[in-house]
């Protein structure tokens, strides 16, 4: 699908959060669950998964925040650079590989990367 980049925002000097809601104006987006992601078309070569941070069920927008990772092979660089209010990106997903078992007892939630994602 086809995302619209509606704000942005910086969260530190090497975090960059943006807001994208669905290009084909007044259309929700996909329900999601905590934990997910969904995977950017960056460039034409690379594509890069992002965690989706706002609140889970909420389907007017998507909230992602990107680590700049200077040692990488580009990619979060390249959107820091160039992604900008009004483009428009191509996204799949989204997906969960940490869906929550709710029927477990007790659950221990460790946290890594860029910080803690719903
Ligand atoms: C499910 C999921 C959710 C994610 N959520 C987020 C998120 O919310 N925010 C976020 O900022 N990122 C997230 N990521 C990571 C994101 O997808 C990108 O990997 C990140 O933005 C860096 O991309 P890059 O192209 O700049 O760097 P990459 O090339 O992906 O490099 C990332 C790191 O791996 C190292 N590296 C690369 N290649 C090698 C190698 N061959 N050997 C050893 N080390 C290597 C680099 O030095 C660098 O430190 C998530 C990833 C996954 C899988």
């Amino acid at each position: 699908m086809y995302l619209k980049i509606s704000k942005i925002s910086d969260e530190t000097a090497s975090i960059r959060s943006f807001y994208l809601v669905n290009a084909s104006a007044g259309t929700s987006l996909p329900e999601f669950s905590a934990g997910s992601h969904i995977t950017v078309r960056v460039t034409e070569t690379i594509s890069r998964q992002y965690s989706l941070a706002n609140t889970p069920g909420s389907s007017d927008h998507y909230l992602i925040s990107v680590l700049r990772e200077q040692e990488g092979r580009g990619g979060s660089q390249w959107i820091h650079e160039n992604w900008k209010i009004g483009d428009t990106i191509e996204v799949e997903g989204p997906a969960n590989n940490f869906r929550l078992d709710e029927s477990a007892g007790k659950v221990i939630l460790i946290a890594g990367g860029i910080g803690i994602t719903p």
